[in-house]
């Protein structure tokens, strides 16, 4: 084989990887994919009748506070000034999301001061004092009412797992505010790339160093003989699913084309209700408000949440006990696995944002995948 590394996987985490070794390092970098195209859950593309980027894998934003990263980035895009901002809709009403003051004074129906609402929370949320799930630790945040509002239905329809088993960390990920600030992120920088998120990606990958193997799965890869791989598919997988199948949701997405200039006033709106199917729709001309697409017509999508069976996109780590149980197991052999890193979100069985995925690829370059070549003089076996 005629490269100094295998990266298995095409997505941020693989492409960063890809990156730096051939530009920093100089190595020949074959980065094999399985879709057809690169860039992993990032990638987009457009609709044709419209013209409007859709993200494939669902909706992305970028956002990070991580200086490096987002140095890093901008050597490969220029990014939108984009905020993102969501809302939900509850029994027939609008509410801004995350919850914030707007929420708590719409959804009680009075005007409140932050310590007028963060008093009437509190003693809401009294009720819980050690979360150690994702239901006590929405309430010990929210307190009950707005927690069955607007967490407990949209939960059950996104996860189908009892909110008790499920970790508390999926909902710190959401911040609330005793403020009017509704923005949905509290980084640092945020915005699209300006180009769109496939040239972006396809920006990554072009060096001469790099061949991309497209419509190529890994483990149909004849002999990756002694070249060192950084595998970033799904950890389980890796090991023919020795110790059982880790737990993953997926999504369905149902796009529609919809012949109006305008249908939702807003990228994304959530729907909380336990009874309407869906989690949220997508609106994706709303994400860029300086691009001139069509006043007749506009690309929607509804995103519908399962359990992945054997043969789906894995999407979210689920992260049960027995999960993690099983990760514990899957862990020790992936340390045995001698001349192989696993990383990225299918490769370490974890949730990253875009942003982690990069910082995490820079680390392992900086810490494991520099000092392994240098120590073989670059071309090196495993
Ligand atoms: P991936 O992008 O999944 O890339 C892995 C690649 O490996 C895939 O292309 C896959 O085809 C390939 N592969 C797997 N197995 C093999 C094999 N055997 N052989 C060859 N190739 C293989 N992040 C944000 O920052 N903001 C967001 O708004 C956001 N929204 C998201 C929405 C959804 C629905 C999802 C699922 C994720 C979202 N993310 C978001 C997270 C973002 O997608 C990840 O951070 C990013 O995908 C991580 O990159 P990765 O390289 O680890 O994994
Ligand atoms: N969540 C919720 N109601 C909402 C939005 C989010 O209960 O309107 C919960 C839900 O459990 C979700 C978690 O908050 O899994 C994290 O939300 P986020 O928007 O980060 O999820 P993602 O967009 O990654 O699916």
């Amino acid at each position: 084989m005629n490269a100094d590394l295998v990266i298995a996987g095409s997505g941020l985490f693989g492409l960063t990887v890809a990156e730096r070794c051939a530009r920093d390092l100089g190595l020949r970098v074959l980065v094999v994919e399985r879709r057809d195209h690169v860039g992993g859950n990032a990638y987009s593309e457009t609709e044709p009748s419209t013209g409007i980027e859709v993200h494939r894998y669902g909706a992305h934003l970028f956002h990070t506070s991580n200086e490096r990263v987002w140095e890093y980035v901008n050597r490969f895009t220029s990014f939108t000034g984009y905020r993102h901002r969501v809302f939900t809709v509850f029994k027939g009403r609008v509410y801004p999301m995350p919850i914030n003051l707007g929420t708590i004074c719409a959804y009680f129906g009075r005007v409140m001061s932050p310590d007028e609402a963060r008093a009437l929370v509190a003693a809401q949320a009294a009720e819980v004092t050690d979360p150690r799930n994702l239901e006590e630790k929405a309430i010990s945040l929210v307190g009950r009412p707005l927690y069955e509002a607007f967490i407990r239905g949209y939960t059950a329809k996104q996860w189908q797992t009892d909110p008790r088993e499920l970790p508390p960390e999926i909902i710190t990920r959401l911040p609330v505010r005793y403020t009017f600030d509704d923005r949905y992120f509290n980084d640092r920088y945020e915005g699209l790339p300006t180009g769109g998120y496939t040239a972006w990606l396809e920006r990554m990958a072009d060096h001469p160093n790099i061949e991309v193997r497209l419509g190529t799965d890994f483990f149909d890869l004849d002999a990756a003989g002694n070249v060192p791989v950084v595998y970033t598919g799904p950890l389980d997988r890796y090991f023919d699913h020795a110790e059982g199948r880790l737990g993953w949701r997926t999504l369905d997405f149902a796009p529609e084309v919809v012949a109006t200039g305008d249908f939702q006033g807003t990228p994304v709106m959530n729907y909380a209700d336990e009874d309407v199917p869906y989690t949220r729709i997508h609106e994706f001309r709303h994400f860029h408000p300086e691009r001139e697409y069509p006043p007749d017509r506009t690309v929607i999508v509804r995103e519908y949440s399962r359990f992945a069976d054997a043969g789906d996109e894995p999407y979210y780590p689920i992260d049960t006990a027995a999960d993690r149980a099983k990760l514990v197991r899957y862990r020790d052999l992936a340390r045995a696995e001698k001349g192989v890193w696993f990383g990225g979100r299918l490769g370490t069985y974890q949730y990253l944002d875009m942003h982690m995925a990069i910082a995490s690829a820079l680390t392992m370059y900086d810490n494991r995948l520099r000092p392994h070549f240098a120590a073989r003089g670059t071309k090196g076996a495993r």
